[in-house]
């Protein structure tokens, strides 16, 4: 046998096999192997930010869990990896760290920067995760950012705008005025902010009559078209159709009656600017008002403003509040909560701008996308609400284009003349507009030769959203490879992510993309809050697993909650994680003797099985049952929940216990137990290799290797052996058990070591089938709890209980005696204890000494009694579940 170290160091072990693994190349996908049916897993591209953080260890260890599960149900699973490179996050990073402004550098040069952060983050991500174990195919690894791929992200492009599906026209979209980018709906998030209410009079034109109109946004005055009230609301109805003069630009501008104005904000008037927010861009759709355009693309005033062009909007708002004060129109500010919507990546609050941009035709598939998502398993279920949710509030079509640089170009240019797009064609990708030639030497519209190349770059989730057909092979499509199996992702990104992927591969290939969307939770800090560096509760992969390995890490992942809720971080989950491989670890190598001389099928049928071992047989097939459906429904919690405990509690504190004074025979009975304590050993070893990797292939290695079936994770799972499920055996050793662990626990209550040899145990069964059982589980019993002689009887023998001694409690006579003291308990010493017990069991006793008299009660001392049957002594326990007493005679 090899040499197996005594403790189990997940540090040294874990690199060893992640070198085995990929020397093996055991997680590819085999596409030449049309035997086995595939299960693809769409994994999310991740942004290389560099820092791979817990958020990202928990899903990952998600999706390799069933990626590694799914293999040993014979699948030909597909875990492919890729990273969704382009992105704000990257040219901020950039910014940063070269501390310039996107325009402070020629495009080219810029892009050059985010390809090497890009390249540098990539390799410390990829090593964290190999790191941790991941089963991922890195064959299959992409980065969005490559030609190849952003081929791919222009071809969807083109195809799309050919079939009318994305077109280019100029709307209001959301604006980041920091990142100076239109971005789509799903980016924007919405949070309060303190703001201020001001209160601000409007003249009426031709009178010397005002109207006060309550406004957080004083700044966006200039851009004021039109007023509005409610067409019922008795204070102004009359107003409508008149005329206001706008303060301090002196605009002249309508009244307007529309529905819509709440009556109860403010003073019920409220001015329509251009484009204040969304209620702004319908209501100048609806009335068909002008548009003013006020804010540029660094979210500062136009000419628009007059004087207050250029400033920052926070100044010119406060300018402008300054006149109005001074004007007497001002007539009181007030403070509110205000729901506002803010870039998700950078935080900062959006502006709305109308600009001409690319939209994909998302609003008329509304309807398909809802009856595709009732066909999804959606895993919690009601993640899907929020899905159907978001999908039913959108009001825009999604804006596509970005006015910044590291993204995949738009394949388009216009021509000079009349400004017709001419998009590029399928077999030229891919292009970048600004290097490469258009697809046509004249303008088909004017004849124009002369053409400019677009410079706005596509929609980051423009690449990411085509995932599941790139998988696939798209354009070249394998059609087993899709739709995926399981689209797995956080909360965070159901809306954007699950959204997009479901909307571009129905406009694309008329299929919906996945069958299957499991959501995992968010991970918060070790104090529940949101982790972040600057609260100090923030802890990366990284350093979790440099302290307690890899696998301990993955078991906090899968055991921290079930699938969608919120995770926090806890170290103590980690550390359990970490003794629990300990554990095991000792049972085996304890086991590993015995392991080898039961190999042979002959010995095995000879081996005969004890009721200890059909418990633990009957148990482990219900283990095997409970996991597998665990696993099915992505249950990761309870699957390995029940896995810790079985292998703690049943398999180490009582079956190994249980069957040590067996193993060392050479007997039937003793080939029965090596043969059992084999199977449990190794079944558990295959249950837990979704979750534990290196520890399980650590463990088969050692123990159990055979030629030609390499590494634990090429096995088969576990099938479930209807026939061992026995009610019987598990009642019998429940029995077995019961007693044996209320043995062992008086064993340490006296500190008596385990092995002590007990002379002899009664067990007290009162009813005959419960005795039954007692009798077949005695032998079990008395071998683990070393006891000489065990007798099961039916009856109480006839026991006697004598008072040996009565102790006096100083604490509780003190007070009540001081001087008396000595005494008082000279005088107990002195009584004859039986005596002494009886007057106390009857109330009080009144004790003398040195002529004076004391009286005392059972609290004033401690009683200590012996039973005796037959004249030996024994000790009494009662077991309430079965009901069961058991007599031990202690010397
Ligand atoms: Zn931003
Ligand atoms: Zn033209």
């Amino acid at each position: 046998m090899k040499e197996v170290s005594p403790d189990y160091d997940p540090l040294k072990v874990e690199a060893r096999w992640q070198e085995f693994w990929r020397k093996e190349d055991i997680y590819r996908f085999r596409h030449d192997d049309l035997e086995r049916p595939t299960y693809v897993i769409d994994t999310p591209p991740p942004y290389p930010s560099g820092e791979f953080h817990m958020g990202t260890a928990l899903n990952w260890t998600y999706f390799d869990i069933v990626a590694r599960y799914k293999r040993m149900r014979g699948f030909n699973v597909l875990f492919p990896q890729g990273w969704d490179c382009h992105g704000l996050p990257t040219e901020v990073q950039v910014e940063k760290r070269y501390g310039i402004r996107k325009g402070d550098l020629p495009p080219s040069k810029f892009r050059e920067l985010c390809v090497r952060l890009t390249e540098e983050n990539i390799a410390h991500m990829k090593q964290e995760m190999n790191s941790l174990g991941f089963s991922i195919d890195w064959s299959t690894e992409y980065r969005t950012m490559d030609p190849d791929y952003y081929r791919r992200t222009q071809l969807s492009f083109v195809q799309l705008y050919k079939k009318g599906m994305i077109y280019r026209g100029e709307h209001p979209v959301n604006w980041c005025p920091r990142c100076e980018t239109a971005i789509a709906d799903a980016e924007v998030e919405y949070g309060e902010r303190k703001t201020v209410l001001s209160y601000i009079k409007f003249r009426l034109v031709g009178k010397d009559e005002y109207l006060t109109i309550a406004t957080t946004r004083p700044e966006y005055l200039p851009a004021c078209v039109v007023v509005a009230v409610h067409p019922e609301d008795d204070r102004y109805r009359r107003y409508i159709g008149e005329k206001l003069e706008v303060p301090p630009f002196n605009q002249i501008v309508g009244i307007i009656g529309d529905e819509e104005v709440d009556p109860g904000f403010g003073t019920g008037v409220v001015m329509v600017c251009t484009f204040g927010d969304k209620t702004d861009v319908r209501w100048v759709k609806k009335h068909k008002l002008p548009v003013v355009r006020l804010m540029d693309e660094k979210g500062r005033p136009t000419e628009a403003a007059g004087e207050y062009k250029g400033m920052t909007a926070e100044d010119a708002r406060k300018a402008i509040l300054e006149r109005l004060r001074s004007m007497g129109l001002l007539v009181r500010q007030e403070d509110l909560d205000q729901s506002v919507g803010f870039c998700w990546r950078c935080k900062t609050p959006v502006e709305i701008l109308s600009k001409p941009q690319w939209f994909m035709r998302v609003l008329d598939m509304k309807d398909r996308v809802l009856e595709e998502a009732e066909r999804v398993r959606w895993v919690p279920e009601h993640m899907k609400t929020r899905f159907v949710d978001w999908v039913k509030s959108m009001d825009w079509d999604w804006v596509i284009s970005r006015q910044r640089i590291f993204a995949t170009p738009i394949p388009v240019w216009y021509c000079s003349g009349c400004g017709e797009p001419i998009v590029a064609k399928e077999d030229q990708l891919p292009v970048v507009p600004e290097r490469d030639q258009p697809p046509v030497e004249r303008c088909p519209k004017c004849g124009g030769e002369k053409f400019e190349p677009e410079t706005d770059v596509l929609d980051t989730w423009m690449d990411s959203s085509i995932t599941i057909a790139v998988h696939a092979g798209w354009p070249e499509m394998e059609e087993r490879l899709f739709p995926a199996d399981l689209q797995p992702n956080g909360t965070d990104i159901i809306r954007t992510w699950d959204y997009y992927l479901m909307v571009r591969h129905l406009a694309l290939l008329g299929r919906a993309p996945y069958k299957t969307v499991l959501i995992n939770g968010m991970v918060l800090g070790t104090d529940g809050r949101a982790m972040h560096k600057s609260l100090g509760n923030y802890v990366d992969s990284g350093m979790a697993r440099q302290k307690y390995g890899a696998d301990a890490l993955r078991q906090w992942a899968a055991i921290g909650a079930s699938t969608g809720s919120d995770v926090p971080f806890s170290w103590k989950d980690v550390e359990f994680g970490y003794r629990f491989m300990r554990k095991l670890w000792n049972a085996a190598r304890f086991s590993a003797p015995h392991l080898s001389q039961c190999a042979t099928p002959q010995e095995q049928a000879h081996a005969e099985l004890r009721p200890l071992d059909r418990w633990i047989l009957s148990r482990l097939n219900r283990l095997v049952k409970s996991v597998t459906e665990s696993l099915e429904d992505f249950q990761f919690s309870r699957a390995l929940g029940a896995i810790h405990n079985f292998v703690w509690h049943e398999f180490c504190d009582l079956y190994i216990e249980g069957i040590k004074h067996r193993l060392y025979e050479n007997d039937r009975s003793a080939s029965g137990a090596r043969a059992v304590l084999r199977r449990v050993l190794l079944t558990v070893t295959k249950l837990l290799a979704p979750f534990v990797p290196h520890f399980s292939e650590e463990l088969y290695q050692n123990y159990f290797a055979e030629p030609g079936r390499k590494s634990v994770h090429l096995l088969e799972w576990p099938e479930v052996r209807e026939g061992e499920i026995d009610e019987r055996a598990e009642e019998l050793g429940g029995i077995a058990n019961a007693i044996i662990s209320s043995l062992r626990q008086f064993k340490s209550s006296r500190m008596m070591p385990l092995n002590v040899e007990l002379r002899r145990v009664l067990i007290l069964a009162r009813n005959p089938r419960l005795m039954e059982h007692v009798k077949a589980v005695a032998d079990d019993v008395r071998g683990t709890m070393r006891i000489r002689e065990v007798e099961v009887v039916s009856e109480m023998p006839e026991l006697r209980e004598r008072i040996v001694r009565v102790e006096p409690n100083p604490a509780a006579l003190g007070p009540r005696f001081r001087g008396d003291l000595k005494a008082v308990i000279e005088a107990i010493k002195n009584t004859d204890p039986s005596e002494l017990g009886k007057m106390l069991d009857s109330g009080k006793a009144t004790l003398e000494r040195d002529g004076k008299i004391f009286e005392i009660t059972a609290g004033d001392v401690k009683i200590v009694r012996e039973t005796e049957v037959e004249g030996r002594k024994i000790e009494k326990i009662d077991i309430t579940d079965p009901q069961l007493t058991l007599l031990v005679e202690i010397r």
